[in-house]
């Protein structure tokens, strides 16, 4: 490192390939396309290529084991020989056939980001899957009992260390610590706190530690960031008896205590007298905190400054973060500190370089990990007062400004109608109870209506007709006459089982965010941009740079079409104004509640239009507001405000007789009861199947007045449920539910499904309603 710049650190790089190399390999090794040797090549050609990208980019502290094969957790869960008994495993290393099954399950089934442990009859299934903390990324939940006890069963961290010294780069091995890792993983009994196995748990990062140690590791990363949530006392104390004992096994090692996603807030205390050698803080997130850092840090602690937003594709204003840690700089010294993104860059897209065909301006306001790199490393120069960077800072500078002050993202109109939003905009014009009245009188529905959440399988041929529409060899005319085709047998097939609410299947759709972005002013769309979603699945966020509206209606024409099939009810299928929010890439430059505002207002005037066309019914899908929830409890308010003022802003609009839909793919609704209700949806249907219905206390404790579908058809298994099944939950939700509220819906779409599994068990569904009809 030259004397002019600072240690720059990058706490983990994306291990995807810039041309998702890691996923070729992958699925070409499951498919038995290529071997296990070729596997581990790949791997490791990823692995030597991202070092040597960070070396030659300036990064002076090069990660090493953030690469996986599936995903971290999982490797810490082999790690330490967390392997339930389905495996199979019992000692020695884990083979990687172990790994895949642990991953995905021994059928090689197409696996679903909700979708939980269960597959009867199919073989060993995989580990339940959930996201990381606030992030879009999936781990492997890791699976704890009582009594369990840890052996080192695999030694990656240790051989990719090797690995990378044998290239002559010194790394810094990341490890998720002990602590998040325990905090991560479920245990059978619902009583059970893994927390308690921390004594048994440490002495294998004991082991890691001293190997890495002996071998001439002087630093190893340990990821925390269960630092920057709400802890109990058990957990608090875990903390410190896990890095008091690592401190005093292993002092030949530096830790640096990584946390990000949020400011350390309340536990800083703690988190400042564990015996660690440096702190990584986010002061994207947090910037705040790093005054009180500042005043309560050990004199010769070493701080990792978060300053580069690891979760977001932004280029920074590098002038303004110079004036911003001079002093910092100052107040600690040079050799206190380390300059580094917010967090791991595998929450970002590889190289914005390999953009060719985005907006020349929008892609001057953009960095991706390199990008991030490239700035973190002039930002190291610029503050240890290397004169070489003026250029580079003042080309960030106009960046900045021109973003700033650009056209592109200041849309008048959309300012002029947002600040006319009043009360009335997000008020039905009457109570539930009356809409309810005068709605069944309108459709006259019977006890228990049959229902679905909107999709039908996406079959390869819809996938390969829509590819070869996108690389031009099928012309739209063709293309669209196809999925009318799909869409009519679906409606006609729908009307023959005897649904009551039919849907048009979304065969048109590539993706329930992307369908709606392509549509709307404001966004842009990568080609490379890829990121890791889990496993070798990945996606490609919309980014959400300017003012959004809508030019044109967006889902009329194939709504007009489908209801023009049949005259049972056609239900409109809309994504809502959280959802695309939370999936896409959002600005920085005003609140994410405006953003949302302004999405609202755009699929306001897509109701406005489908209620004009004739739709009576319209539902807004919501999956992704509850994975929205902030970290801290304490901030849950704020945004439970917000984000259920824009449902009732896009959805408010309408005469009583339409009828008001909402799905959300989950049932957790406890701790958020009172904000589902707010949302005055007519009508919800969450997933219920595998839960036995016990989900639903929380609506009848609440006396949900709406109406509810729960989800009696698990879609996240092949398997056909049977008619009597079927019936057997619906008492379930007799017993919390009254009979007028309930309709009789799967858990969600059936997309990913086959039509030979969906056919019977769609038919079944319809003929458990009609059993109840005939006794009640
Ligand atoms: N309408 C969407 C579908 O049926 C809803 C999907 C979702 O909420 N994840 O696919
Ligand atoms: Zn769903």
């Amino acid at each position: 490192m030259s004397l002019l710049s600072l240690p720059v650190a990058t706490l983990g790089m994306p291990r995807i390939g810039p041309r998702r190399e890691l996923k070729l390999a992958l699925e070409g090794y499951w498919a038995g396309k290529i071997s296990e040797q070729q596997l581990l090549e790949a791997a490791a050609g990823l692995r030597v290529a991202n070092w040597a990208r960070q070396n030659s980019l300036g990064v002076t502290i090069i990660p090493s084991n953030d690469f996986s094969l599936y995903d971290q957790i999982l490797d810490t869960s082999v790690m330490v020989g967390a392997i339930p008994e389905a495996y199979g495993w019992e000692s020695g290393p884990v083979s990687l056939k172990t790994y895949f099954t642990m991953a995905r399950g021994s059928q090689d089934k197409e696996h679903d980001a909700s979708c939980a442990h269960v597959h009867q009859g199919l073989g060993a299934s995989a580990q339940e899957m959930t996201k990381w903390l606030d992030t879009n990324y999936h781990y492997m939940v890791p699976e704890f009992h009582k009594g369990q006890t840890f052996t080192l069963s695999s030694r990656k961290p240790i051989e990719e260390y090797d690995e990378a010294k044998a290239l002559g780069y010194q790394t810094r091995p990341v490890l998720v610590g002990p602590v998040t890792f325990l905090k991560l993983g479920k245990a059978a009994d619902p009583a059970f706190d893994p927390i308690s196995l921390l004594d048994s748990l440490v002495p294998v990062y004991v082991e890691v530690l001293q190997e890495l140690a002996k071998r001439g590791a002087e630093w190893v990363q340990l990821d925390e960031p269960y630092l920057v949530l709400d802890l109990d006392e058990a957990t608090r104390t875990a903390l410190q008896r896990a890095y008091g004992r690592l401190a005093e096994e292993v002092p030949g090692i530096k830790v640096m205590l990584a946390t990000y996603f949020g400011a350390i807030g309340d536990n800083l205390a703690i988190a400042l007298k564990l015996p660690v050698a440096g702190l990584h803080v986010d002061l994207v997130r947090s910037p705040q905190q790093l005054n009180q850092i500042e005043y309560g840090a050990r004199a010769d602690l070493v701080v990792s400054l978060g300053v580069i937003d690891g979760r977001n594709v932004w280029r920074s204003n590098l002038s303004a973060l110079v004036e911003r840690f001079k002093p910092v700089i100052a107040k600690f010294g040079k050799e206190r500190v380390q300059l580094a993104p917010s967090c791991s860059l595998l929450h970002v897209p590889i190289d914005l370089e390999l953009e060719t065909e985005l907006d020349s301006d929008v892609k001057r306001w953009l960095a991706f990990s390199v990008q991030k790199i490239q700035e973190l490393a002039t930002l190291a120069k610029a503050l240890a007062g290397d004169g070489n960077v003026i250029v580079a800072l003042s080309e960030s500078d106009l960046a900045a400004r021109a973003r700033q002050a650009s056209p592109k993202i200041h849309d008048t109109a959309v300012a002029q109608r947002t600040a006319t939003i009043d009360e009335a905009m997000r008020r039905r014009n009457s109570a539930f109870a009356t809409r309810a009245e005068v709605q069944r009188k309108r459709f006259g529905l019977p006890l228990f209506p049959t229902t679905t959440i909107g999709s039908f399988p996406q079959t390869s041929e819809i996938r390969n007709a829509r590819a070869e529409h996108a690389k031009g060899k099928l012309t739209k005319a063709k293309y669209e006459q196809f999925l009318k085709e799909e869409t009519a047998s679906a409606v006609l097939w729908q009307e023959d089982i005897g649904l009551d609410v039919l849907v048009h299947g979304e065969f048109e759709r590539n993706d329930m965010v992307q369908y709606f972005a392509e549509q709307l002013s404001g966004f842009a769309f990568t080609k490379h941009g890829w990121v890791q979603s889990y496993g070798s699945r990945y996606v490609r966020p919309p980014i959400l740079f300017g003012d959004v509206s809508r030019p044109k209606p967006m889902t009329i024409e194939w709504w007009r079409y489908a209801q023009s099939l049949t005259r049972k009810p056609m239900k409109a299928m809309l994504t809502g104004p959280v959802t695309i929010l939370t999936w896409s890439f959002v600005r920085d430059d005003i609140p994410r509640s405006e953003t949302c505002r302004q999405i609202a207002l755009a699929i306001r005037d897509e109701v406005a239009d489908l209620e004009k066309a004739g739709a009576t019914m319209i539902q807004i899908d919501e999956a992704a507001l509850r994975e929205g929830l902030p970290l801290r409890r304490s901030d849950w308010r704020s945004y439970l405000d917000w984000a259920v003022e824009s449902f009732r802003l896009c959805s408010s609009g309408v005469a009583d007789a339409t009828q008001i839909h909402t799905h959300m793919c989950y049932s957790e609704f406890n701790a958020i009861i009172d904000a589902i209700a707010a949302m005055d949806a007519d009508v919800i249907s969450i997933e219920t199947s595998r839960s036995k219905m016990e989900l639903l206390d929380a609506f009848t404790a609440f006396k949900y007045p709406n109406d509810i579908g729960p989800g009696v058809y698990d879609i996240h298994s092949p398997r056909v449920p049977e008619a009597s099944e079927i019936g057997d939950l619906i008492a379930l939700a007799r017993q919390r539910l009254s009979d007028s509220q309930l309709w009789i819906n799967p858990d969600c779409g059936l997309k990913t499904r086959k039509w030979t599994e969906v056919r019977p068990a769609l038919v079944n569904m319809v003929a458990a309603a009609r059993e109840l009809r005939k006794t009640s």
